[in-house]
């Protein structure tokens, strides 16, 4: 079994359900006491954060790949970075280590291709669902098309993600909220629905919905098993 090196912490409520899934997917694909072989390093959230929303991108990068390296001296054999939207400096992080890097985006894509849908709503933080290192990857690189919210609906996801979800916080109001965007995608042709922040399935379940949901953490976190177990 290979290491699954973890980059997490953002937001450790989202990594912990990484850690669970990894694990929960081992012991059911191996049996006994079977567990996943893990090296992670979690962050201060609370550093990122500030980086991101004042656009200081370069030394969020810097933080990102000290923690990425700190997995590969590990040990790790692959890295998987534990939230959407810091995959913006996924090839800053990739062009710093030896070890591969499993691709969030690609790995949601790989899984949507699989069902045969080609039209997707996507929901994440702004910087997800409005930059092109996220939706661009999704269209260019995998020929899906995206419908995101009208801006209104973006700020209110975004904030919901920040402000409730990276601190625990679940609130009927926004799930009520979230599903009445989803709903409005869906009129507008999404046949399936990228929870597209690993916070999202916190709040917003699968039987939630009338069309297929890509809850980024399982879909992520069952991709690393693959790789391990290859
Ligand atoms: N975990 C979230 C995501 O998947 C948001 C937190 C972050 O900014 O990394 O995008």
């Amino acid at each position: 079994m290979k290491i699954i090196g973890l980059l997490g912490g953002m937001s450790w409520e989202s990594t912990a359900t990484y850690y669970r899934l990894i694990n929960e997917e081992v012991k059911s694909r191996l049996g006994g006491l079977h567990s996943a072989k893990i090296f992670m390093y979690s962050v201060d959230f609370e550093e990122i954060e500030i980086l991101q929303h004042e656009d200081r991108w370069d030394e969020a990068a810097e933080l990102l790949i000290d923690g990425a390296q700190r997995v590969e001296r590990g040990g790790a054999d692959f890295l998987v970075i534990c939230t959407n939207t810091m995959h913006r400096l996924a090839k800053d992080v990739q062009s710093s280590l030896k070890i591969p890097l499993l691709h969030i985006a690609d790995a949601t894509a790989e899984k949507i291709k699989e069902e045969n849908i080609n039209r997707i709503g996507l929901l994440g933080t702004r910087f997800t669902m409005e930059q092109d290192f996220y939706c661009g990857r999704l269209s260019s690189r995998h020929g899906l098309s995206v419908l995101t919210p009208n801006q209104s609906d973006r700020n209110f996801v975004h904030s919901v993600i920040y402000d409730e979800l990276c601190l625990g916080k679940i609130i009927d109001n926004s799930r009520q909220r979230f599903l009445e965007i989803i709903k409005e995608l869906i009129s507008r042709g999404a046949e399936g629905i990228v929870l597209g922040c690993t916070e999202i399935s916190l709040l917003v379940s699968p039987t939630d919905c009338s069309v297929p949901t890509f809850d980024t953490t399982e879909i992520h976190a069952l991709r690393a098993v693959d790789w391990a177990l290859l």
